[in-house]
């Protein structure tokens, strides 16, 4: 599948005349590595879109409650259409009526070395995500570390849990998102984006 077809769906949701979000698409060849972003989206729920850059697009899941450092923790992901790479550093508001209409910051950016290994053998990223399980060391300004998802349930149903995994930089008790609120790249708060007082 191109790349332009993978964001067909992103696409077809959006008004580009409205919205500031982009459109896509920018290539990059991967001679570095991959990149992640979590933005945090105040729309009618606040919620965090967890984003992984794939094979030319970023493969995109919501995650109601957000990433947790805790390993007790298990935080549901649902998958999203695919989103474009420039839409990696979004950062903005999305006008009313539009589709996710509110406000959106990246909350966290860097980038991701893809760990997925079945019986010793490195599997890549698209594969592993087909087959339903990947694991990913985050290199961001907030998350660190090892984080694995897994997909439960199919079609319709489809969900992943996205799980922080046992390692040196797994922070029992802490609420990241509690502690660190705000914008990795421009300290504003969602609220701020968004055109609201400061809370
Ligand atoms: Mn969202």
């Amino acid at each position: 599948m191109s790349e332009n077809d993978k964001l067909e769906a992103y696409r077809q949701k959006r008004d580009f005349a409205k919205t500031s979000e982009p459109s896509g698409s920018d290539r990059r060849k991967l001679e570095v590595k991959p990149r992640f972003v979590v933005q945090k989206h105040r729309s009618k729920r606040l919620h965090y879109d967890l984003r992984l850059e794939v094979e030319g697009v970023l493969k995109s899941w919501a995650v109601p409650k957000g990433p947790s450092v805790d390993t007790k923790d298990k935080r549901l992901a649902v998958p999203t259409e695919d989103h474009p790479l420039a839409y990696i550093d979004f950062e903005g508001t999305i006008p009313e009526g539009e589709y996710g209409a509110g406000s959106v910051i990246v909350w966290d950016i860097g980038t991701y070395e893809n760990t997925t290994k079945i019986d010793e053998e490195e599997v890549p990223m698209a594969e592993a995500l087909e087959k339903g399980h990947a694991t990913v060391f985050l290199e961001g300004e907030k998350l660190l570390g090892g984080f694995a998802l897994t997909r439960t349930g199919k079609g319709k149903n489809e969900r992943w849990i996205l799980v922080k995994m046992k390692d040196d930089w797994a922070i029992p008790d802490l609420d990241i998102l509690e502690a660190e609120p705000n914008s990795a790249l421009t300290e504003r708060s969602v609220e701020e984006v968004g055109g609201e007082e400061k809370s």
